[in-house]
C-alpha cells in the first residue's frame, strides 16, 4: 500500500516536470558506422555502410543554441552511436562541448579504447562512460560477432579505471538467454575490476534483435533477472547496479530493481541530435518521432514548441492500455516500445509480469 502511494505521489511530480519540460539529458548521437555488428543491435548501424555524419561545424551550432538558451551544466550529454570512437573529430568537438559547460559522458564497445584514447577522453572532459560487456568471453564475442571483442571491452574498463579520471565507469550489459547464467560469475569479474556501477537491460524487439528473437526474454528469465539485481542491490552497496529505464514494472518491482519509479522522460527532459541532423528524444526511438532538422529549427525552437506528442501521451492510450488501472503510473510505458503499424504499446512489462 504504501508502494502503491509512494508511486502515485512521484507520477504526480512528472506531471510538474513535464510541464515546465527543462531539459537535463541530451543525447548526441555522433555517427551510425559501428565497428561490429551485434546481433542485438537496436539500430541499423552496419560496418560496411557509408553515413554522412553531420559536420563539426552543425553539431556545435546545436550545442551553441543549446548553451544560449539553457543552462549547460544542468544538462548531461550522452555521447553515442553507432560508435563515437569511429568518429574522427569526435574529441574536437567535444572539447568545445565541455568549454560550453556541458558534462559528458560516453558509450562505447571498447574496440578502439588504448591509453592515448583514454587520455584524449579526459582531455575533452569526459566524466562518465559506460562499455558495454554482454556476458563472459564466449557469450559476448558471440552477441557483438567478433572475437576480439570481450578482451577489448574488459581491457578499456581497466583502462578508464586505472587513469582514475572519471566520475564513473561502469559496465553495461544486454541480459539474454545466452548469458543469464553467468551474471553470477560476470559480477564477479566487474567486483574485481572495480567498477563503479553495472546497468543491466533487456533486449526489446528492434532493429537487428528482431530477426535474432531467440535472445528476447520470457518471463521466468526476467523475473530470475529481476531477482539477481534486487539481491545485489541490498548485498552490495559498494557496486550501484540497476535495471534500464525500461517498461513499466509495476509495484512489485519498482524501486527493487533501479532507484526511481518508472518515468519515460523522452521528450520531456530528454532530446536528441542525430547522426544525421535531425532532432529527436531517445536515439533508440524511430524516425516516426522526428522533430526537426538543424537545417530547418534551432533546437530550443523546436523543444519550446513542438514534442507535443511525447508530453501529452493521452493518444497513447489505445488497445490494451485503455482500461489499465496503471495508466496514471505508466503513461503507456516507454515511448521506444510503440509501435506505430498498431497503434499501440509493443511490449507491456507490467502484464508479462503479472500475467
Ligand atoms: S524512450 Fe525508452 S530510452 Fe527513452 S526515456 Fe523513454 S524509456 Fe528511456
Ligand atoms: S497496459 Fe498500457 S498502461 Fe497498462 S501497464 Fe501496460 S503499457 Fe502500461
Amino acid at each position: 500500500m504504501k508502494k502503491q502511494f509512494q508511486n502515485w505521489a512521484w507520477s504526480q511530480g512528472m506531471k510538474f516536470t513535464t510541464k515546465v519540460h527543462d531539459l537535463t539529458y541530451f543525447f548526441w548521437e555522433t555517427t551510425l558506422s559501428c565497428n561490429l555488428k551485434c546481433r542485438h543491435c537496436g539500430s541499423d548501424c552496419d560496418k560496411d555502410k557509408f553515413i554522412e555524419e553531420l559536420p563539426k561545424e552543425k553539431v556545435l551550432q546545436v550545442f551553441k543554441n543549446i548553451a544560449e538558451n539553457y543552462e549547460p551544466k544542468d544538462i548531461m550529454v550522452a555521447v553515442t552511436g553507432g560508435e563515437p570512437l569511429v568518429r574522427k573529430d569526435l574529441f574536437e568537438i567535444l572539447s568545445e562541448v565541455s568549454s560550453m559547460g556541458f558534462p559528458w559522458g560516453m558509450v562505447t564497445n571498447g574496440m578502439l579504447v588504448d591509453e592515448a584514447a583514454v587520455e584524449k577522453c579526459a582531455e575533452s572532459g569526459m566524466k562518465t562512460v559506460s562499455v558495454s560487456l554482454d556476458g563472459l568471453r564466449e557469450a559476448h564475442n558471440h552477441l557483438r560477432n567478433s572475437e576480439l571483442s570481450y578482451d577489448r571491452a574488459v581491457n578499456a574498463l581497466r583502462l578508464f579505471l586505472k587513469s582514475g579520471k572519471f566520475d564513473i565507469v561502469e559496465a553495461i550489459t544486454c541480459v539474454n538467454s545466452d548469458n543469464i547464467n553467468q551474471l553470477e560469475d560476470m559480477y564477479k569479474l566487474l567486483k574485481d575490476i572495480g567498477v563503479q556501477g553495472w546497468r543491466l537491460f533487456t533486449i526489446f524487439p528492434k532493429g537487428r534483435a528482431e530477426v535474432n528473437s531467440e535472445l528476447l526474454l520470457n518471463k521466468d528469465l526476467v523475473i530470475r533477472l529481476f531477482n539477481f539485481i534486487k539481491d545485489k542491490r541490498n548485498s552490495n552497496p559498494g557496486m550501484h547496479i540497476s535495471y534500464s529505464e525500461e517498461g513499466y514494472l509495476g509495484c512489485n518491482w519498482e524501486r527493487e530493481v533501479r532507484d526511481d519509479f518508472f518515468f519515460c522522460g523522452a521528450g520531456i527532459n530528454i532530446g536528441s541530435l542525430l547522426a544525421d541532423g535531425s532532432y529527436s528524444a531517445c536515439p533508440s526511438l524511430p524516425r516516426e518521432w522526428i522533430q526537426g532538422h538543424v537545417d530547418e529549427i534551432s533546437f530550443s525552437e523546436a523543444w519550446e514548441t513542438r514534442y507535443k506528442n511525447m508530453r501529452d501521451r493521452k493518444w497513447m492510450r489505445t488497445k490494451g492500455c485503455e482500461s489499465c488501472k496503471q495508466w496514471s503510473n505508466c503513461n503507456g510505458s516507454s515511448l521506444h516500445l510503440w509501435d506505430f503499424k498498431e497503434g499501440k504499446t509493443k511490449v507491456c512489462h507490467y502484464n508479462m509480469l503479472n500475467a
